[in-house]
């Protein structure tokens, strides 16, 4: 039998159909995988009872010619989605054993279709982070290594145990969500790709918040098409989450025509940042020739606020946050911590169960809300935010899509860009925006840099405009023709 944890998800269902191999054994084919690669701590929790009974009725649905559209795929959750009776923790203290009593709508429509969860992946602390290195369950290790050099990498962040899981081949898809970058970036630096959709998209219901404004749940995939086949069982309406929109669920894998003849690719001049690697320029003027050799007219933009974004999100994205997590108290959710008295214990509570990004990002939130400085900071980002909205409508009325490098470094070193926060939060340069806007955005690998590690490129689109994204990003897969792999794997293959 072929090495059933090497197959894309397109593959698998063909494969499932034509019982070459049953749901049961693509999905101990998984768990086994997972075990080998356990020192990637990409899993905070491995669900290999749960899975195995999902496949086995995945394997009668089929039987029965009733199969969903993803019946039997083995995937990866990000611990931020609430999982009916599976420990979720948004990777904090504060949460250690709470078990939800409900699904989160996104999984929910998963399982409809016939998902199967392997268990819940590692992220950073309530998905604060860029390194999957402020996880209260250790850090993520990136399963791709510099050429001749053992360092271990961190698999970017905050959805780092769901990019780490897809590309180390120990599940075929997962969940991540997105507040600035938290799909984008850890696709990019993982070799995978990954979609945030436009906000609205996904329900948010059941997702432990973050920045509500912000936040939206996507797929991780190693193929473009994957993406399509597990968006498109992700997202839809919810009356449960009332900032999810009521339009149909495109299929978006019928979108990839691969014809883009005539569209507009816009590129940004404001994203050429200061210090970028001269390889990921390269990367970027490749992708931009490959869209140009296969029909696409390249279009200068400008995006003058770009330079705000970032300033802006380290504003709203805390503000948002302080609020959400005024909930962990000791009182309704996960630990508690006595005190001498009520107020005791929510001091206690909170000291002991925030790690130290969470506790940065509350107190940022709690300043930039006070009543001193809420016209100062929160009001003045919220119309920065407006003005960074506007910059892309007027950008979308030249052109169709806008093409840019995901991140602007390639996976950096566990232990790296911790001595200054803001160092970090620059990883996020070109994917707040999108987040800033609601617009949809798409990763993914594009080649490897002179250290053999992967680099990624972005396309940005109009809301709603996934169908186009993911035909744009086809083309690109098509002519990158990127099939590396990291070390490990190609070993454990
Ligand atoms: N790295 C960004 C942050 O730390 C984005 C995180 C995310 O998208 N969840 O806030």
């Amino acid at each position: 039998m072929t090495n059933l944890t090497h197959l894309t998800i397109e593959q698998a269902l063909k494969g499932l159909e034509k019982k070459d191999f049953t749901a049961v054994e693509l999905t101990q084919a998984h768990i086994d995988a997972m075990e080998k690669f356990r020192s990637l701590n990409a899993y905070i929790v491995e669900t290999p009872e749960i899975a195995l009974k999902q496949a086995a009725e995945s394997d009668k649905r089929r039987a029965g010619g009733k199969a969903g559209l993803i019946d039997g795929i083995p995937l990866g959750i990000k611990d931020l989605f609430c999982t009916q009776g599976v420990q979720t923790t948004a990777a904090s203290k504060i949460l250690e054993g709470f078990k939800p009593e409900y699904e989160s709508t996104v999984t929910s429509n998963l399982f409809r279709d016939g998902a199967v969860m392997l268990g819940k992946t590692n992220l950073d602390e309530f998905a604060m982070g860029s390194s999957n290195t402020t996880s209260a369950f250790g850090n993520v290790i990136n399963p791709w290594k510099r050429k001749n050099d053992n360092t271990d990498l961190v698999p970017g962040g905050s959805s780092g145990g769901s990019s780490a899981a897809v590309a180390a081949r120990i599940c075929m898809g997962a969940t991540g969500t997105d507040t600035g970058g938290s799909i984008r970036q850890p696709a990019a630096f993982c070799g995978i790709a990954g979609i945030k959709p436009t906000y609205g998209r996904c329900s948010r219901w059941g997702v432990v918040a973050f920045a509500s404004s912000l936040d939206q749940a996507g797929p991780f995939a190693r193929t473009v098409k994957d993406n399509a086949l597990l968006l498109r069982s992700m997202a839809g309406y919810d009356p449960k989450d009332s900032t999810s929109a009521d339009r149909p669920v495109p299929d978006y894998a019928a979108a990839m025509t691969g014809n883009i003849k005539g569209l507009k690719i816009g590129v940004p001049k404001e994203y050429r940042v200061e210090g970028m690697p001269a390889e990921i320029e390269k990367m970027w003027q490749q992708g931009i020739d490959w869209l140009k050799s296969a029909g696409a007219e390249i279009v200068d933009v400008s995006l003058p606020h770009t330079k705000y974004a970032l300033p802006v999100y380290y504003i709203i994205a805390p503000a948002e946050a302080s609020s959400n997590l005024a909930r962990y108290d000791g009182v309704r959710y996960g630990k508690r911590v006595t005190g001498e008295n009520l107020k005791d214990m929510y001091q206690k509570t909170r000291a002991q169960g925030f790690g130290e990004e969470v506790r940065r990002r509350i107190l940022v939130g709690t300043y930039v809300l006070s009543a001193g400085y809420y016209d100062a900071y929160y009001i003045k980002a919220q119309r920065v935010r407006r003005l960074i909205y506007n910059d892309f409508m007027s950008a979308f009325e030249k052109c169709d899509v806008l093409l840019t490098p995901t991140a602007p470094s390639a996976a950096f070193a566990i232990g790296e860009n911790e001595d200054d926060p803001v160092k970090m939060y620059l990883n996020d340069v070109f994917t707040v925006t999108g987040n800033l806007a609601g617009l949809p955005g798409l990763a993914l690998p594009a080649g490897l840099d002179s250290q053999g590690l992967p680099l990624g490129l972005q396309l940005l689109g109009r809301p709603w405009g996934e169908e186009t994204l993911f035909n744009v990003a086809g083309v690109i897969e098509k002519a990158a023709n990127f099939t590396a792999l990291p070390a490990s794997v190609q070993k454990a293959a």
